[in-house]
């Protein structure tokens, strides 16, 4: 009797706020997925690539995430090689907003099969960048879910990015050439893993060149995202696929990331495996970001700027 009473009340609670909430089990089935040995360590042009890529666009179908282009998929060369970006859509449900875009990335690759340690030879990239991968897919279900986006949103997948930007590149240059009016785009790579427990939960790159680490903790209502000194001083703002955003459009298009250097040493090594995720903190950092990522696509005006304007 209890747990019946217990059953309907949940079900009145969510459908009554239509509150979506992003739950560990799919993340970790995602992930676990993307980063299985099946899929050999995601470099592009192979078939474990393939094996994603596919992946991801059936979950933007099975979950009515549209394409944006003629298919999900935005092609790219590099000489002989073939990449895919994996690209879905949301529009906008406010009549004007909706021409202006939000866009949210992660890079899907990853280096493939390299030295061999006790005899494995996959580096199977689960936090680079398997998990800001599942991060973006779970956002693209739950817009899909509530249509509470005024802004239209883009939801990227890239593909060589360990080739060196390669698929941002060519995307943000496509989107440039349509003309799109993009706001804002935020990258998302390797939040598999805490932060030690008196550090913000994430950090942004660029975090002084625009508003937007400011303007997110304000939608969220605490301070979730930082400043932290290794970003500016690596210059993380360029070495990850928001650059060819800000390159190409000049808007506010930062990484954010919970890998500090200090909490996983398995960074391009074979034992970046499912097994070193932390489920709880990215279920946790999924949750946490869906309000940030909600007043960014709702406010009024385009209040995240560039600091220099
Ligand atoms: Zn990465």
């Amino acid at each position: 009797m209890r747990l019946l009473g217990f059953l309907v009340f949940t079900t009145l609670l969510a459908c009554g706020s239509k509150k979506v909430v992003v739950v560990k089990e799919n993340v970790k089935a995602n992930l676990e997925y993307l980063a299985s040995d099946a899929l050999e360590g995601r470099n592009t042009g192979t078939k474990g690539i393939e094996k994603a890529a596919v992946f991801i666009e059936n979950y933007f179908k099975k979950n009515k995430v549209e394409p944006y282009f003629e298919t999900y998929r935005d092609t790219f060369n590099i000489e002989d090689i073939i990449g895919y970006n994996v690209v879905g859509y949301i529009e906008g449900n406010d009549a004007q907003l909706k021409n202006e875009f939000v866009i949210l990335g992660a890079h899907y690759d990853h280096i493939g099969t390299i030295k061999a340690v006790n005899g494995d030879s996959i580096a199977n990239g689960a936090n680079d960048d398997a998990s800001g991968t599942v991060a973006v897919m779970e956002w693209a279900n739950y817009f899909a879910k509530t249509k509470s986006n005024k802004r239209s949103m883009l939801f990227t997948l890239y593909s060589a990015e360990e080739m060196g930007l390669k698929g941002s590149e060519h995307l943000a240059k496509r989107l440039k050439e349509k003309g799109i009016d993009l706001y804002t785009m935020i990258n998302f790579e390797m939040i598999g893993v805490p932060r030690a427990k008196n550090e913000i939960m994430a950090y942004m790159s660029g975090y002084e060149k625009s508003n937007m680490a400011k303007k997110l903790n304000s939608y969220i209502g605490s301070e979730n995202i930082g400043f932290f000194p290794k970003a500016k001083s690596f210059n993380l703002f360029m070495r990850s696929d928001n650059y060819p955003f800000y390159n190409e459009f000049k808007v506010p298009a930062h990484a954010i990331s919970t890998f500090d250097f200090t909490n996983f040493e398995y960074y391009h090594h074979v034992d970046d495996e499912v097994d070193k995720m932390d489920f709880n903190h990215m279920t946790q950092f999924i949750n946490t970001m869906i309000p940030a990522i909600e007043g960014m696509v709702n406010s009024a005006s385009k209040e995240i700027k560039m600091n220099n304007e």
